[in-house]
């Protein structure tokens, strides 16, 4: 029996296909190695889209190089997509798979040739495979489509994620993932609704919709301008028939931009109580002067009328976003009209991110650059609003309802609807409560 470590790095989409990549391996064979065992293979799913992310990766892969020394290593994800001179350091023995067709191919040739497997399937003999380097001319990507198939359950989770799309050709100034996930692909709907069908039959309650821009799914490009206006927006038609599922208690979308959320989407969120009032809409900045630097595709009135309909139309909507501080040439101007803007939407939660300049981007050679101590300076404030209004949004349900899904028994907790945790340690449950378990829950703080 061999065994495997997969370890993950990064955004949903990345811990989706690392589940593919288990659900592969499990039924080729292939075992996960117990806690502190050596394995036989370690692939390590990375991510590069800061330069903290992509160090994270790099130590990861050395750490794990370390603890498994005669492991098969593969490092697969973004980071093995990215410039070589990025990963030069890390070790020689570990074979790249810049994309999941070649990680693919790789792992089917571990298997061996039939007459020399193992009765589950795995190869008897150690394991061969000829290193290619990612430099080598066939270690360059191969179109982005899904070759390791739909998933069967989310392991280890109660929210599954469901990956219905893939690539950006935006080019935000800041963002390398264009330049490694550029080719746009979309799910087929048949495909969507049967790994949604297979993932409720699993057992899981809620699905997460993911992608690298979910609000292309169905269109070639993620650029607006390019986009065809006279075509409905064909997100809502296909979350109508997700809703429609038996069994289906919740479903999300884990990212959108303002002019993804068209009436026809708020109508569907009005019509369907399953899926949930809950948006994630990356703002960046609250000023219209560094969001062209940035490029992205909005102003911010675009952004402050979209959350002011979606709060019009929609019960206490629970708005997230990202926030990058410290964007090259940010004026504190700039910065307050960030401060403002997040205080007129009153979001549920912002996720700060200090601006650090990511090798290969247009952004990384902007100037002027904001001086450390301002960055942090204003991270930390945002951070205190950030806490003061999630406090401010999560006070409005004190005496109210809810409906929590358990993520865990002791104590009981999960998260409600609006994605905030609920703390149910005070409930009084008749049977012992069980993972995945739906309950409804009366907030008293
Ligand atoms: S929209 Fe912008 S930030 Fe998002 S993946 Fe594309 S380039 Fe990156």
């Amino acid at each position: 029996m061999k065994h495997f470590i997969i370890h993950t790095l990064g955004c949903k989409v990345n811990q989706y296909e690392s589940c593919q990549i288990e659900q592969w391996l499990r039924s080729h064979g292939f075992c996960p190695a117990s806690p502190g065992s050596p394995a036989d293979l370690v692939v390590i799913n990375t991510c590069c889209v800061t330069q903290t992310a992509a160090s994270k990766s790099r130590q990861a892969v050395r750490k794990l190089h370390k603890q498994n020394p005669s492991a098969f290593l593969i490092l697969t994800g973004c980071l093995s997509a990215a410039p070589v001179e990025e990963t030069a350091d890390l070790p020689k023995t570990a074979v790249w798979a810049a994309d999941k067709h070649q990680l693919l191919d790789i792992l089917r040739s571990l298997l061996g040739p039939s007459e020399d497997r193992e009765p589950n399937g795995t190869s008897k003999a150690p394991f061969s495979y000829k290193i290619k380097h990612k430099n080598d001319p066939d270690t360059q990507q191969f179109p982005s489509i899904d070759p390791f198939g739909p998933l069967n359950s989310f392991s280890g989770q109660t929210r599954a994620f469901l990956k219905i799309q893939d690539g950006c050709d935006v080019c935000c100034t800041y963002c390398i993932v264009p330049k490694i996930r550029k080719k746009l692909w979309s799910k087929p709907a048949d495909a969507i609704l049967n790994e949604a069908k297979a993932l409720l039959a699993a057992g899981h309650k809620e699905i997460v919709l993911t992608g690298i821009f979910l609000g292309a799914w169905g269109r070639n490009t993620a650029r607006r301008k390019n986009w065809d206006l006279s075509q409905p927006n064909p997100l809502p038609p296909l979350l109508k028939k997700i809703l429609r599922l038996p069994n289906l208690e919740r479903l999300r979308l884990s990212s959108l931009e303002p002019a993804d959320v068209t009436d026809e989407l708020i109508e569907v969120y009005q019509q369907y109580p399953n899926l949930v009032p809950h948006l994630h809409l990356p703002l960046q900045s609250g000023s219209d002067r560094i969001l062209k630097r940035m490029a992205r595709q909005y102003t911010s009135e675009e952004y402050l009328n979209i959350c002011r309909k979606l709060q019009e139309w929609l019960d206490r909507p629970a708005i997230t976003t990202d926030i990058i501080v410290g964007f090259p040439g940010e004026s504190e101007e700039d910065f307050e009209k960030t401060v403002e803007i997040c205080r007129q939407v009153g979001f549920a939660k912002m996720h700060v991110f200090p601006f650090s300049p990511r090798k290969d981007t247009a952004a990384a050679r902007m100037k002027p650059p904001v001086p450390a101590a301002v960055i942090r300076r204003r991270a930390e404030r945002l951070q205190e609003l950030d806490t003061l209004l999630q406090e401010q949004f999560r006070r409005q349900f004190i005496g109210q309802t809810v409906r929590v899904i358990l993520e865990q028994t002791n104590p009981p907790a999960g998260r409600c609807d609006r994605y905030f945790m609920v703390d149910c340690s005070a409930a009084d449950f008749p049977e012992p409560p069980i993972q995945g378990q739906v309950v409804s829950i009366r907030l008293t703080r």
